[in-house]
This record gives C-alpha cells, structure tokens and sequence, in this order.
C-alpha cells in the first residue's frame, strides 16, 4: 500500500518527535501493510515553514536509517501545504514540494473551521497553471460538516479529496465517521491515506480502513480508492466519478 500522507520525519513539525519516533511509526507503517508513504510535514500551517529543501534532506536521512535496519520503506518526500494568499508565489520561489515528480499534484489543507474566501480563485489559477489541488481530510473541516456543498462546489471544478484513514473507522468519533460513509458514497473524496501524526493516537488506520471499505461498498471500490493513489503518485490524469450532493435531513435537530 501506498500513504500520500504522513507526518514521519522527525522533529520538523507534530509527528514524529525524534528518529526514535520515526522508526517506531515506520515499523507499525510496515506492520499494516504499507510500502511506500510521502512524507508530507505542515507548510505555513501557523507554527510550522517546511519549505521544500529541507523536507528533502530529511527524507534522505531517514530513508537512510530504514535502510540501514532493513525496515522494508520507501519514503517520498510531500508537503501540506496550508492554504495561503501567496501559494503561487512560493511555488515560483521553489518553497512547495509537489506530491508527484511532475508537479501536477498538491495537497492542500483548510484551516479547521473554515474554507478561506479566496480558495475558489487560487484553485482556478492552480488549475490553469495545471495544479490539481487535493483538499484534505475535509471530513475534519467544520465549514464543510456544516454545509458539504461547500466541498462539492471545489470538486465539480476539479479538485480531488483525500479521506483519512482513521476518520473513516472512527477514531475521530462517530460523527466524523458517519460525514467520512457520507463523503464515499457521495464521490466527495477521492482516495484514503493516514495522516499519521505518531503511533498511539493519530496512528495509521490503513488496513483496517481498507477492510472497512470493502465491506461497506466493495472490493472494486477500494481498488478504485488505491489506483487513485497510484495514478497521482505517478502524475497520471485522474478521471473521477461525477460527485453527488450529500441529502441532509431537513428538520434535523428543529423540534
Ligand atoms: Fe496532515
């Protein structure tokens, strides 16, 4: 299994504290059946830079003390990038680490409760620059659990979603779990990786979330799900299924 998200190297952001951190996430990463993960740490996300270089650096040395203790991994360096004004700016300054060799695709993170005012223009000029944004986890953002038209509206313009794992089998809760079925079945998020921050509470989730989707929905379902991951990874054109609206009931919590 491929993870296009994960908080592994060491001390650069809230994953991994140390490299004793790292080979222990790696170790349940390989565990769970997982070969290749993106190391993806937070980019201007309030506490955190991260720009592209250093990412590298780390990802060569921690792809270093895999190797050297025969931890079978293969890490790819990625970024997540916070959604900031001057996005297209750093990508000319070489600051944004693309998720795939030719550039194609990023990962882009809301702030938790909203969607800023701007998203929909800055996506158009990715777009037309040949981007394709991923939003992800919108599962966890409060303005589209309010309203997932919210999201819906960014993915018929193209951007695609990423689902995390452990949102999906519940270690958020039950209501993120059940928006997480709603966001499937509705063709809302595009694939699932773990955005695994260490090994105990926000751990990888990915076999089970995988076990989970194919009992839900289906086996087909999840190859879908992981050639999706594959295809980005490989900077191949992704054809989506047409997203649907997510029905709300009406009088929900009016009486
Ligand atoms: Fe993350």
């Amino acid at each position: 299994m491929i993870d296009l998200h994960c908080h592994i190297l060491p001390g650069i952001d809230d994953g991994a504290k140390d490299i004793e951190d790292s080979l222990a996430m790696a170790r349940i990463a390989v565990a769970d059946g997982i070969t290749h993960i993106l190391a993806t740490p937070h980019y201007k996300n309030g506490r955190w830079t991260n720009e592209k270089d250093v990412i590298n650096q780390q990802v060569e040395i921690l792809q270093q003390e895999l190797d050297s203790r025969a931890i079978p991994l293969t890490i790819f360096p990625g970024q997540e990038v916070r959604i900031v004004g001057e996005l297209i700016e750093d990508i000319a300054e070489n600051k944004i680490q693309f998720i795939d060799e030719g550039n194609q695709f990023l990962l882009i993170e809301f702030p938790t409760a909203t969607i800023p005012a701007f998203t929909e223009s800055l996506f158009f000029e990715l777009q037309k620059a040949g981007i394709t944004p991923i939003i992800v986890h919108p599962e966890r953002n409060h303005a589209i659990l309010t309203d997932p038209n919210e999201l819906l509206s960014l993915i018929e313009k193209g951007a695609l979603a990423q689902l995390t794992a452990g949102s999906y089998v519940g270690s958020f809760g039950k209501k993120i779990q059940k928006f997480s079925k709603q966001l499937i079945e509705a063709d809302l998020v595009h694939f699932i990786a773990s955005d695994a921050h260490n090994t105990t509470s926000r751990s990888f989730y990915m076999k089970e979330a995988y076990r989970q989707l194919e009992k839900e929905f289906s086996q087909k379902k999840a190859e879908k799900f992981k050639q999706v991951t594959k295809d980005i990874i490989n900077g191949e054109l992704i054809i989506p299924n047409t997203p649907k609206k997510i029905k709300q009931p009406k009088f929900l919590g009016l009486f």
